[in-house]
């Protein structure tokens, strides 16, 4: 989410007559964009932007910094985006001595603007949003945008209502707003007509996309495939949109895997055989106490749907080890769980409360030993895992949309299945970046496949 929504300052700061420039060091303006999940997130972006400040000023609180200081900057100005303004507040000036502005995450288009100004002569300017605020310009792409030029974000889906108890997210990002489905399907189309090949819609529940709002409206056609719920009929308009080639989407909660989600999946080969399915906890007791409204049993149900569907079908998830209260057996149900859903990928976190959530009043009683302990494990079962079901595509031809070279290795290409697992090959010179070839899979690692295109 603040891939695109940085992607999206930028495409706005350069209609505004800015350029973009290669980096840091010969830039004018930085504006870091901040995370606020977790609290080492925040540490960080606000520790980079104290850093950028402190060689603006030329006045170094670190040995780091006074070293850059002694070279000469040609920084202007230094920004702060994203949740952590929302959540510090103004609070966020004191943070940063130096800051020349700061906007929450549904004030980033207010950017262009509040740059405007502070070259004017203002300075600690704060944008923060309302929870219903809608911002503009989401839809706003560059011309030239950075990274891979195939491959373009969507926001479809703001905010969140779930209000999970350990999570600060529906605090500052805000309550769910759904875009109209004509917008996005529209924003794809002249994506498309660029040459975006594959596009990832973004929520931070994305399958709740039309639930609180409504996204589509009397006037749109109706869905050719009788498709009644929102989020599978805009996967139904999405899939028909000529040159696009693959559909992603992320973050999902099992409530949304739904007969007609499947029945998308099955009829629209655009569309990934790919799900990050956050599940946190693989014990009742501690789903119920972090607000995820459902139960290991309807978590597993949603995953035996999707598999049932297809048995190669790619699942990944967010675990959090060491919430308050969690014991041993609470653990081991999270252990059971992941086996029994077979991941291909899992990302685990050891909990750390943020303030103001439900979990931030309850003792954090989970010793830090223990909690990494708990991650040590999960990860060992993960490779493994991982290990095992990649091995069973070693002899399998998989279609690969190639990114480029591969980062371990020039030498050798890497690209993506629509699992979304990493797959590298030898390119010959014919492939280009964006190009979907075919990969017959001779080796497996836990995370990567490894094989030879198929002329
Ligand atoms: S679903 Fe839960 S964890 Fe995810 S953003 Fe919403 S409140 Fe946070």
């Amino acid at each position: 989410m603040n891939v695109r929504d940085s992607e999206a300052v930028a495409a706005m700061l350069e209609a505004a007559g800015h350029e973009r420039c290669g980096s840091e060091e010969d830039a004018e303006l930085v504006i870091v964009n901040s995370c606020t999940v977790r609290d080492k997130a925040e540490q960080k972006a606000i520790g980079k932007t104290g850093y950028l400040t402190a060689e603006r000023l030329g006045r170094g609180r670190s040995a780091q910094a006074k070293i850059a200081a002694g070279k000469a900057s040609k920084l202007k100005l230094v920004g702060l985006m994203g949740c952590a303004v929302k959540r510090l507040g103004a609070e966020v000036f004191e943070k940063v001595p130096g800051l020349d502005f700061a906007a929450g995450p549904r004030k980033f288009w207010m950017i262009p603007r509040l740059v405007e100004r502070c070259l004017a002569g203002e300075s600690e300017l704060l944008e923060l949003a309302g929870d219903d605020e809608v911002p503009e310009g989401l839809g706003v792409h560059s011309d030239a945008p950075s990274g891979q030029s195939f491959q373009a974000y969507v926001t479809i889906l703001l905010g969140c209502d779930n209000r999970c108890s350990y999570c600060i997210v529906p605090d500052v990002r805000g309550h769910e707003y759904s875009r109209p489905a004509r917008e996005v399907v529209a924003e794809v189309r002249s994506l498309a007509e660029r040459g975006v090949k594959e596009v990832c819609l973004l929520g931070q529940s994305v399958l709740r996309y039309g639930v609180r709002n409504k996204a589509w409206d009397e006037s749109d056609a109706p869905s050719p495939g009788g498709y009644t719920e929102p989020f599978p009929r805009l996967l139904e308009a999405l899939a028909s949109i000529p040159g696009l080639e693959r559909i992603r989407f992320t973050s999902a909660h099992p409530k949304g895997c739904t007969d007609e989600l499947v029945r998308a999946y099955r009829s629209f080969p655009q569309v990934c055989r790919h799900l990050h399915l956050p599940v946190q906890s693989g014990s009742d007791r501690i789903l119920g106490l972090m607000g995820r409204h459902y139960t290991r049993a309807e978590y597993l149900a949603a995953v035996k749907k999707l598999r049932d569907f297809d048995p190669e079908f790619s699942l990944t998830t967010d675990v959090i080890v060491g919430y308050p209260g969690e014991t041993a057996e609470d653990f081991e149900e999270t252990r059971s769980l992941m086996e029994e859903a077979g991941y291909e990928n899992a990302f685990v976190f050891k909990y750390s409360p943020r303030p103001g959530t439900r979990a931030a009043a309850l003792p954090d009683d989970v010793p830090t030993s223990e909690k990494e302990r708990r991650d040590q494990v999960l990860l060992a079962d993960q490779d493994a895992r991982g290990l095992a079901r990649n091995g069973r595509l070693v002899g399998t031809v998989r279609e690969v949309l190639a990114e480029g070279p591969s980062l371990r290795n020039e030498a050798r290409w890497s690209g993506r299945d629509s699992g979304n697992r990493i797959v590298i090959f030898d390119n010959p010179g014919s492939v280009r970046a964006g190009d979907v070839v075919k990969v017959r899979i001779e080796r497996a690692a836990a995370q990567t496949l490894y094989g030879q295109l198929v002329c």
